[in-house]
Protein backbone atom coordinates (compact mmCIF):
# COMPACT_ATOMS: atom_id res chain seq x y z
CA UNK A 1 0.00 0.00 0.00
CA UNK A 2 1.56 3.46 -0.81
CA UNK A 3 0.59 6.55 1.52
CA UNK A 4 -1.05 8.75 0.04
CA UNK A 5 -1.12 12.10 2.22
CA UNK A 6 1.43 13.00 4.49
CA UNK A 7 -1.27 12.67 7.71
CA UNK A 8 -2.50 9.54 7.38
CA UNK A 9 0.83 7.84 6.61
CA UNK A 10 2.13 9.29 10.00
CA UNK A 11 -0.88 7.73 11.32
CA UNK A 12 -0.83 4.50 9.79
CA UNK A 13 2.97 4.43 11.10
CA UNK A 14 1.73 4.85 14.53
CA UNK A 15 -0.38 2.39 14.52
CA UNK A 16 2.37 -0.33 13.07
CA UNK A 17 4.58 0.49 15.96
CA UNK A 18 2.11 0.31 18.77
CA UNK A 19 1.43 -3.07 17.58
CA UNK A 20 5.05 -4.15 17.06
CA UNK A 21 6.90 -5.54 19.43
CA UNK A 22 10.53 -5.60 17.82
CA UNK A 23 11.23 -3.15 15.55
CA UNK A 24 14.36 -3.28 13.21
CA UNK A 25 15.08 0.16 11.53
CA UNK A 26 17.61 -0.10 8.59
CA UNK A 27 19.03 3.13 7.46
CA UNK A 28 20.96 4.57 4.65
CA UNK A 29 22.27 7.84 3.52
CA UNK A 30 18.36 9.24 3.41
CA UNK A 31 18.27 9.61 7.56
CA UNK A 32 21.18 11.75 7.66
CA UNK A 33 20.84 14.60 5.08
CA UNK A 34 18.55 16.73 6.98
CA UNK A 35 21.74 16.84 9.17
CA UNK A 36 23.62 18.48 6.05
CA UNK A 37 25.42 14.85 4.99
CA UNK A 38 24.56 14.39 1.39
CA UNK A 39 23.64 10.91 0.02
CA UNK A 40 25.12 9.25 -2.77
CA UNK A 41 22.39 9.32 -5.95
CA UNK A 42 20.49 12.01 -5.52
CA UNK A 43 21.14 15.09 -8.01
CA UNK A 44 24.18 16.51 -6.00
CA UNK A 45 25.19 13.49 -4.06
CA UNK A 46 28.77 12.57 -3.12
CA UNK A 47 28.64 10.42 -6.37
CA UNK A 48 27.97 13.01 -8.88
CA UNK A 49 31.44 14.88 -7.87
CA UNK A 50 33.27 11.73 -6.98
CA UNK A 51 33.36 7.89 -8.29
CA UNK A 52 34.32 6.01 -5.54
CA UNK A 53 37.79 4.19 -4.92
CA UNK A 54 37.89 0.52 -4.73
CA UNK A 55 39.35 -1.23 -2.27
CA UNK A 56 41.93 -2.72 -4.48
CA UNK A 57 43.49 0.50 -5.58
CA UNK A 58 43.48 1.69 -2.24
CA UNK A 59 45.91 -0.65 -1.21
CA UNK A 60 47.82 -0.99 -4.51
CA UNK A 61 48.68 2.58 -5.06
CA UNK A 62 49.69 5.43 -2.66
CA UNK A 63 48.10 8.24 -5.25
CA UNK A 64 44.40 6.76 -4.42
CA UNK A 65 45.08 6.85 -0.74
CA UNK A 66 46.14 9.96 -0.63
CA UNK A 67 43.29 10.87 -3.21
CA UNK A 68 40.60 9.16 -0.70
CA UNK A 69 42.29 11.38 2.24
CA UNK A 70 42.16 14.08 0.40
CA UNK A 71 38.46 13.60 0.21
CA UNK A 72 37.91 12.66 3.24
CA UNK A 73 39.55 15.57 4.72
CA UNK A 74 37.26 17.97 2.41
CA UNK A 75 34.25 16.54 3.92
CA UNK A 76 35.49 16.96 7.91
CA UNK A 77 33.65 20.56 8.02
CA UNK A 78 30.11 18.25 6.98
CA UNK A 79 31.38 15.64 9.13
CA UNK A 80 32.10 17.40 12.06
CA UNK A 81 29.23 19.80 11.98
CA UNK A 82 26.62 17.17 11.67
CA UNK A 83 24.10 16.44 14.29
CA UNK A 84 21.31 14.07 14.52
CA UNK A 85 18.38 14.16 12.30
CA UNK A 86 14.40 13.96 13.48
CA UNK A 87 14.54 10.41 11.97
CA UNK A 88 17.65 9.39 14.40
CA UNK A 89 15.90 10.96 17.40
CA UNK A 90 12.67 9.53 16.64
CA UNK A 91 14.28 5.61 16.50
CA UNK A 92 16.27 6.45 19.27
CA UNK A 93 13.21 7.36 21.43
CA UNK A 94 11.76 4.05 20.10
CA UNK A 95 14.92 2.43 20.95
CA UNK A 96 14.76 4.18 24.90
CA UNK A 97 11.24 2.86 25.29
CA UNK A 98 12.77 -0.63 24.30
CA UNK A 99 11.12 -1.16 20.97
CA UNK A 100 13.84 -1.35 19.29
CA UNK A 101 16.70 -3.67 20.44
CA UNK A 102 19.09 -2.65 17.63
CA UNK A 103 19.65 -0.48 14.40
CA UNK A 104 21.07 -1.10 11.52
CA UNK A 105 22.66 0.80 9.03
CA UNK A 106 24.60 1.61 5.96
CA UNK A 107 25.13 5.01 7.34
CA UNK A 108 29.08 6.03 8.56
CA UNK A 109 28.28 8.99 9.89
CA UNK A 110 28.21 7.96 13.20
CA UNK A 111 24.80 9.70 13.99
CA UNK A 112 23.08 6.67 15.47
CA UNK A 113 25.46 6.47 18.27
CA UNK A 114 25.09 10.32 18.20
CA UNK A 115 21.18 9.97 18.89
CA UNK A 116 21.89 7.92 22.13
CA UNK A 117 21.85 4.36 20.49
CA UNK A 118 24.81 2.17 22.53
CA UNK A 119 28.21 1.51 20.46
CA UNK A 120 26.84 -1.88 20.52
CA UNK A 121 23.17 -1.24 19.32
CA UNK A 122 24.32 0.53 16.30
CA UNK A 123 24.81 -2.56 13.69
CA UNK A 124 27.20 -1.07 11.01
CA UNK A 125 27.58 -2.87 7.89
CA UNK A 126 29.29 -0.38 6.10
CA UNK A 127 31.99 1.02 8.69
CA UNK A 128 32.38 3.81 10.44
CA UNK A 129 34.09 6.96 8.69
CA UNK A 130 34.96 9.18 11.89
CA UNK A 131 38.04 7.35 13.09
CA UNK A 132 40.41 5.17 11.08
CA UNK A 133 41.57 1.37 11.40
CA UNK A 134 45.05 -0.29 9.66
CA UNK A 135 44.17 -2.68 7.01
CA UNK A 136 47.39 -4.68 7.81
CA UNK A 137 46.68 -5.35 11.35
CA UNK A 138 43.51 -3.53 12.47
CA UNK A 139 44.88 -1.19 15.10
CA UNK A 140 42.64 1.92 15.79
CA UNK A 141 44.15 5.40 14.47
CA UNK A 142 42.36 8.98 14.97
CA UNK A 143 41.54 11.15 12.43
CA UNK A 144 43.64 13.81 14.21
CA UNK A 145 46.75 11.69 13.92
CA UNK A 146 46.14 11.16 10.30
CA UNK A 147 45.70 14.54 9.32
CA UNK A 148 49.03 15.16 11.63
CA UNK A 149 50.94 13.10 8.91
CA UNK A 150 49.53 13.99 5.77
CA UNK A 151 50.02 17.91 6.54
CA UNK A 152 53.93 16.73 7.46
CA UNK A 153 54.29 14.39 4.43
CA UNK A 154 51.54 15.23 1.76
CA UNK A 155 50.71 11.98 1.79
CA UNK A 156 48.61 9.23 3.56
CA UNK A 157 50.38 7.51 6.33
CA UNK A 158 50.80 4.18 7.30
CA UNK A 159 50.65 2.37 10.55
CA UNK A 160 52.85 2.86 13.31
CA UNK A 161 52.31 -0.87 14.27
CA UNK A 162 52.78 -2.79 11.14
CA UNK A 163 53.64 -0.07 8.41
CA UNK A 164 50.35 -0.97 6.52
CA UNK A 165 48.29 1.76 4.98
CA UNK A 166 45.93 3.14 7.29
CA UNK A 167 42.23 3.65 6.10
CA UNK A 168 39.21 5.70 7.21
CA UNK A 169 36.85 2.60 9.24
CA UNK A 170 34.45 2.19 5.72
CA UNK A 171 34.15 -0.68 4.13
CA UNK A 172 34.88 -0.06 0.51
CA UNK A 173 33.39 -1.38 -3.27
CA UNK A 174 35.30 -5.01 -3.20
CA UNK A 175 36.46 -5.14 0.38
CA UNK A 176 34.92 -7.60 2.47
CA UNK A 177 32.05 -7.20 4.64
CA UNK A 178 32.24 -7.43 7.95
CA UNK A 179 30.92 -10.86 8.96
CA UNK A 180 29.67 -10.29 12.70
CA UNK A 181 28.20 -7.04 11.69
CA UNK A 182 25.90 -9.27 8.52
CA UNK A 183 25.32 -12.08 11.29
CA UNK A 184 23.78 -9.49 13.94
CA UNK A 185 21.73 -7.81 11.29
CA UNK A 186 20.33 -11.23 9.50
CA UNK A 187 19.83 -11.76 13.53
CA UNK A 188 17.76 -8.85 13.88
CA UNK A 189 15.72 -9.16 10.45
CA UNK A 190 14.91 -12.79 11.38
CA UNK A 191 13.09 -11.94 14.72
CA UNK A 192 11.49 -8.97 14.13
CA UNK A 193 7.69 -8.18 13.73
CA UNK A 194 8.27 -4.30 11.98
CA UNK A 195 11.32 -3.78 9.43
CA UNK A 196 11.67 -0.28 8.78
CA UNK A 197 13.58 0.86 5.79
CA UNK A 198 14.37 4.29 5.71
CA UNK A 199 16.64 6.50 3.57
CA UNK A 200 17.62 3.79 1.37
CA UNK A 201 17.58 3.30 -2.49
CA UNK A 202 18.18 -0.13 -1.48
CA UNK A 203 20.70 -0.88 -4.27
CA UNK A 204 23.87 -1.38 -2.39
CA UNK A 205 24.26 -5.02 -1.83
CA UNK A 206 24.35 -7.36 0.30
CA UNK A 207 22.75 -4.60 2.50
CA UNK A 208 19.57 -4.48 0.07
CA UNK A 209 18.98 -8.21 0.94
CA UNK A 210 17.58 -7.46 4.69
CA UNK A 211 14.14 -6.14 4.14
CA UNK A 212 13.76 -8.98 1.98
CA UNK A 213 14.94 -11.65 4.32
CA UNK A 214 12.67 -9.86 7.25
CA UNK A 215 9.74 -9.39 5.08
CA UNK A 216 10.24 -13.49 3.87
CA UNK A 217 10.68 -14.49 7.57
CA UNK A 218 6.96 -12.41 8.52
CA UNK A 219 7.70 -9.12 9.54
CA UNK A 220 5.79 -6.34 7.97
CA UNK A 221 7.79 -3.89 6.27
CA UNK A 222 7.53 -0.37 5.89
CA UNK A 223 10.23 1.46 2.93
CA UNK A 224 10.37 5.06 3.49
CA UNK A 225 11.91 7.04 0.74
CA UNK A 226 10.94 9.75 -0.77
CA UNK A 227 11.54 8.12 -4.34
CA UNK A 228 11.06 4.19 -5.28
CA UNK A 229 12.90 2.27 -4.67
CA UNK A 230 13.44 -2.00 -6.59
CA UNK A 231 10.85 -3.05 -3.00
CA UNK A 232 8.50 -1.16 -2.96
CA UNK A 233 6.46 -4.18 -4.01
CA UNK A 234 7.00 -6.34 -1.44
CA UNK A 235 6.34 -3.46 1.44
CA UNK A 236 3.09 -3.56 3.72
CA UNK A 237 3.12 0.40 3.43
CA UNK A 238 5.26 2.86 1.24
CA UNK A 239 5.88 5.80 2.22
CA UNK A 240 6.97 8.90 -0.13
CA UNK A 241 7.53 11.81 1.76
CA UNK A 242 10.35 13.88 3.75
CA UNK A 243 11.96 11.24 6.80
CA UNK A 244 12.08 14.07 9.36
CA UNK A 245 8.11 14.77 8.05
CA UNK A 246 7.29 11.33 9.05
CA UNK A 247 9.51 10.40 11.82
CA UNK A 248 9.58 13.85 13.35
CA UNK A 249 6.02 13.02 15.63
CA UNK A 250 7.76 10.17 17.18
CA UNK A 251 10.64 12.12 18.80
CA UNK A 252 10.25 11.52 22.33
CA UNK A 253 11.86 12.51 25.52
P1 LIG B 1 21.51 6.28 -1.43
O1 LIG B 1 22.16 7.62 -1.62
O2 LIG B 1 21.67 5.27 -2.49
O3 LIG B 1 19.96 6.48 -1.20
C1 LIG B 1 19.44 7.44 -0.33
C2 LIG B 1 17.95 7.52 -0.61
O4 LIG B 1 17.39 8.40 0.36
C3 LIG B 1 17.64 8.10 -1.99
O5 LIG B 1 16.71 7.26 -2.63
C4 LIG B 1 17.04 9.48 -1.68
O6 LIG B 1 16.04 9.85 -2.61
C5 LIG B 1 16.46 9.27 -0.30
N1 LIG B 1 16.40 10.48 0.54
C6 LIG B 1 17.37 11.41 0.72
N2 LIG B 1 16.99 12.34 1.62
C7 LIG B 1 15.71 11.98 2.00
C8 LIG B 1 14.76 12.55 2.89
N3 LIG B 1 15.03 13.63 3.59
N4 LIG B 1 13.56 11.95 3.02
C9 LIG B 1 13.25 10.81 2.31
N5 LIG B 1 14.13 10.22 1.46
C10 LIG B 1 15.34 10.80 1.31
O7 LIG B 1 22.00 5.75 -0.02
P2 LIG B 1 22.09 4.27 0.54
O8 LIG B 1 20.95 3.46 0.09
O9 LIG B 1 22.38 4.44 1.99
O10 LIG B 1 23.39 3.66 -0.16
C11 LIG B 1 24.53 4.41 -0.38
C12 LIG B 1 25.79 3.99 0.36
O11 LIG B 1 26.47 5.20 0.62
C13 LIG B 1 25.59 3.39 1.70
O12 LIG B 1 26.12 2.14 1.65
C14 LIG B 1 26.40 4.24 2.69
O13 LIG B 1 27.46 3.46 3.19
C15 LIG B 1 27.02 5.33 1.90
N6 LIG B 1 26.75 6.71 2.31
C16 LIG B 1 26.63 7.03 3.64
C17 LIG B 1 26.37 8.33 4.01
C18 LIG B 1 26.25 8.62 5.49
O14 LIG B 1 26.87 7.95 6.29
N7 LIG B 1 25.44 9.62 5.87
C19 LIG B 1 26.21 9.33 3.05
C20 LIG B 1 26.36 8.98 1.70
C21 LIG B 1 26.63 7.66 1.34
Amino acid sequence: MIATDLRGAVERLGDMIAEASVIVPFTGAGISTESGIPDFRSPGGLWSRNQPIPFEAFVARQDARDEAWRRRFAMQSTFGAARPSRGHRALASLYRAGKIPAVVTQNIDNLHQASGFAEHDVVELHGNTTYARCIGCGKRHELEWVKACWERTHHAPCCTSCDEPVKTATISFGQAMPEQQMHRAGDLAQSCDLFLAIGSSLVVWPAAGFPVLAKKCGAKLVIINNEPTDQDHLADLVIRYDIGEILGPFVGN
